[in-house]
């Protein structure tokens, strides 16, 4: 796969690292022709000089805040991760009260190491086993662009964004308080590594870089000093590690505003939107109270009893398949680790097959099918192995999606709250439904039918309600009626294996009734079981499945359910600060190229549509990580596209009214 991104080569698979395993056992690059680590004293020298020069371990104790960010360039076989993550271990365990309790990793790779490379360079560390087990787990295919990793609880995360360290740092998002704690000026050494060692490294550090900001690094080149002087960090030599003459470290002078986060924020909602923010909040350490409106959780869209997983994709390059995909493999780890966790959700990994829903579909899915993805996220199959892979004949091939599969959403929500829950942070309050909403002092007060409530922030995870608000009204999200059914799986029916989508979807059977859907009936909020949407949907399978003999023994009943979507146009979700509409609406003019402004402590995560198992961790991550001024798991370029307020800013820059009058 290439590397450099033009108009006519996007990046859709990141090329893996060649390794040279010299005298079998030190990984050598074979493409900068110098050693990842030593095998006899690698974990020495990442702690002289990384960690004592960055001043750890005190710098753990003394760190005021709750998450502590450290950025790496140069993720390599992730020795310096190990040994710092070990660190961290061993401070939360002598000092569980010290106010630093979350670990953040940010780390950048070009060529990632292939999974077989990364056991064998683990094979070293038999002291970090445990660790190295947890990243194997959750590596990401070679995917460009972010990858976030939540480890020990969401104690530990990692970001591992693939791709150059200068375009990747270039892509962050960075809040005036700045982001990054402590750095570690890795990769190779610069002279076989000139490319990256570059100005606009240390340029994008400083605009990284939280106020008094430390870094370390393994050179003292001189045009590495005098960079990291330019950009306002002190450069300070020391004795270099074995062979190596000198070292420097030092820390950035220029004055920030302080990182500040709330204690506590409340959640509205109680689908999957709401469970995964509440979970992401708490891993945070901030108190959550969650109300809905319902006797319990997953009443709405999120509450059927079987969805299926996987992304949606495009060739368009306007993020939407980056938004899926990294979401995807966000999904896969949350859920894989409630179960690791003893939560039980039901689900199956058995692959997803799509296929064409016409002539003009078969082309599409034939370009996306060779269009460079990595083949473990998705890849061509013909009708042959389309019908061995569902163990059912099929009229026709398609795209396979092998990490893709369905789960349980309503159990996936319990088992999110309850895995919040457990940190003893999350109150829940049923039977609470927002009425209004009104701005008091530095609070929102929260008006519910038979009460109110007050706090300083807010989440509206409110699915396709989210815009009933008077502060949201304005809002471009659309209702959609749902309805799935849930026939007996009978005959051939009862040997299929993969979930099948075309115009209409089918999920292999849990406990004896397949799941097949769904209506999509637009500007509906009836969510009343309806016998005509089970015609729709009947007409959607054979659309679908026509070609098949075996779909004369799937035989709809009255079971099922119906639910309603809240969905958006461009089917990005709406996810970040809610715009302050009424300021924006006085005098648009004013905000022509500049940011929109936002109504203080007001979020929200909604439009998931019908994808929120596929978006719905990483929208939750990135709301709470912009909250608490945290690195987000995604692209400056790919949070444009999700703010709330993006359809007017658009429109506005543009010099037309935000809305048509
Ligand atoms: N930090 C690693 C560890 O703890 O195991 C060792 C890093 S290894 C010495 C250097 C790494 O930097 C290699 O994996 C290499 O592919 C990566 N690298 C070099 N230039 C890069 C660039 N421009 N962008 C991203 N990664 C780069």
């Amino acid at each position: 796969a290439s590397q450099i991104a033009t108009a006519s080569t996007p990046v859709r698979s990141i090329s893996h690292a060649k390794l040279d395993w010299r005298d079998s056992d030190t990984p050598v690059s074979i493409e900068f022709d110098d050693v990842y680590f030593s095998t006899v004293d690698g974990i020495d020298e990442t702690r002289y000089v990384f960690l004592q020069h960055n001043g750890f371990p005190e710098r753990f104790t003394e760190h005021p805040r709750n998450t502590l960010v450290v950025a790496e360039t140069g993720f390599g076989t992730g020795l310096n991760l190990m040994v710092l993550w070990h660190a961290f271990r061993e401070f939360r365990r002598r000092h569980p009260d010290a106010p630093c309790k979350r670990l953040h990793f940010v780390t950048m790779e070009k060529y990632p190491v292939t999974e077989a490379d990364l056991a064998k360079a683990h094979r070293h560390w038999p002291e970090f086993a445990e660790q190295c087990r947890q990243l194997k787990s959750a590596y990401p295919m070679p995917i460009p662009g972010c990858h976030r990793m939540e480890f020990d609880q969401g104690q530990v995360v990692v970001d591992l964004w693939l791709g150059d360290v200068n375009q990747c740092l270039e892509q962050m998002y960075a809040p005036e308080e700045g982001l990054v704690d402590v750095w570690f000026l890795d990769g190779f050494t610069p002279s076989r590594n000139p490319k990256m060692w570059q100005e606009q490294l240390y340029e994008q550090m400083a605009r990284l870089s939280h106020r008094n900001a430390s870094y370390a690094t393994f050179t003292a080149a001189g045009h590495v000093r005098r960079g990291l002087e330019k950009h306002g960090f002190t450069v300070t030599k020391d004795q270099g590690y074995g062979v190596k003459r000198e070292m420097i470290s030092g820390h950035f002078t220029p004055d920030r505003p302080q990182a500040s986060r709330p204690d506590e924020v409340a959640v509205v909602g109680a689908g999957i939107a709401a469970a995964h923010t509440a979970l992401s909040l708490v891993q945070r350490g901030i108190a959550v109270t969650l109300y809905g409106q319902d006797a319990g959780p997953a009443d709405g869209a999120s509450g059927n009893r079987q969805g299926a997983l996987y992304p949606l994709m495009n060739l368009a390059e306007d993020g939407l398949s980056a938004l899926y995909q990294q979401g995807f493999l966000l999904a896969r780890q949350r859920l894989s680790r409630l179960v690791e966790n003893g939560h039980s959700v039901d689900h199956d990994w058995c692959g997803v097959l799509q296929l064409s829903q016409s002539p003009k579909d078969a082309e599409k899915l034939e370009r996306i099918g060779a269009a460079g993805f990595p083949c473990e996220l998705v890849h061509r199959v013909d009708r042959d192995a389309a019908s061995h892979i569902a163990d059912l004949p099929l009229d026709r091939g398609g795209l396979f999606f092998p990490y893709g599969g369905w789960l349980a959403p309503e159990q996936l929500v319990l088992a999110l709250l309850a895995q919040a829950q457990a940190t003893g942070l999350l109150t829940c309050h049923w039977h609470h439904r927002l009425q209004g909403l009104q701005r008091a002092q530095a609070h929102w007060q929260l008006e519910f039918d038979q009460s109110t409530a007050r706090h300083q922030q807010l989440v509206i995870c409110m699915g396709h309600a989210s815009a009933d608000l008077a502060q949201s009204a304005p809002l471009p999200l659309q209702p959609v009626r749902g309805q799935i059914s849930a026939p007996e799986s009978s005959g051939d029916l009862s040997r299929l294996k993969t979930v099948l989508c075309a115009d209409g979807y089918l999920v292999p059977a849990l406990a004896g009734r397949l799941t097949c859907g769904a209506s999509f009936v637009k500007n509906s909020r009836d969510s009343q079981w309806r016998s005509e949407d089970v015609e729709e949907i009947g007409g959607r399978m054979a659309n679908s499945f026509a070609g098949s003999d075996w779909l004369a023994q799937l035989a709809l009943d009255d079971s099922g359910r119906a639910a309603i979507r809240g969905s958006v146009r461009d089917h990005f979700p709406l996810m970040g600060p809610i715009t302050d509409w009424s300021r924006v609406a006085a005098d648009p003019r004013v905000w022509r190229d500049a940011p929109l402004p936002n109504q203080p402590g007001l979020h929200l995560v909604a439009g998931l549509g019908s994808r929120g198992l596929c978006s719905g961790a990483l929208m939750a991550e990135s709301a709470v990580s912009l909250i608490c001024a945290e690195p987000l798991p995604l692209t400056q370029g790919l949070l444009q596209r999700l703010l709330p307020g993006r359809f007017w800013q658009r429109r506005i820059n543009k010099g037309h009214p935000p809305v048509d009058q």
